[in-house]
């Protein structure tokens, strides 16, 4: 027989989704392989292709950390212990204070120094900003002033 039902069971694989248990008409309970649950219908399965709980889409590739690099007046060390489940870089703050801070707030931009301040971008003196005026002037062909 052509076109015939394709019959969901539990324990069938969707890509990242696992089939769980029937949820009501034509809807299926699934695992997703990031651990998040979720009720599908039959149609979303068979014939439209969904393979995860949706974080097969608009997965973001986040900033990968490593020792040397600076967030502000952080300079990552080394990596730390997971606390919580989230890990925690070991980071010198230009204070002088060592601490240790969680990547996701390195990563989304939350903490940029031990505490100590927040911060603020370098202070210039007279001479450094003239130096960068006349620099600016030169590359858009201007005259020097004086
Ligand atoms: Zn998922
Ligand atoms: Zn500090």
């Amino acid at each position: 027989m052509r076109n015939r039902k394709r019959i969901i069971n539990p324990g069938d694989q969707f890509g990242k989704l696992t089939v769980l248990e029937p949820a009501g008409d034509n809807s299926w309970l699934c695992q997703c392989e990031c651990g998040k649950k979720k009720e599908l219908s039959f149609r979303s399965l068979v014939y439209q292709n969904v393979r995860s709980c949706g974080c097969l889409r608009g997965r973001k590739e986040k900033l990968v950390i490593e020792p040397g690099m600076r967030f502000g007046m952080l300079t990552i060390v080394e990596k730390g212990e997971r606390i919580n489940r989230n890990l925690v870089w070991i980071c010198k703050c230009d204070c002088g204070k060592v601490k240790e801070i969680y990547q996701s707030n390195l990563q989304n931009g939350k903490t940029r120094s031990c505490g100590c301040s927040q911060y603020i971008r370098p202070v210039l003196s007279e001479e450094e900003k003239a130096a960068k005026r006349r620099k600016a002037r030169r590359a858009l062909g201007l005259p020097e002033e004086d």
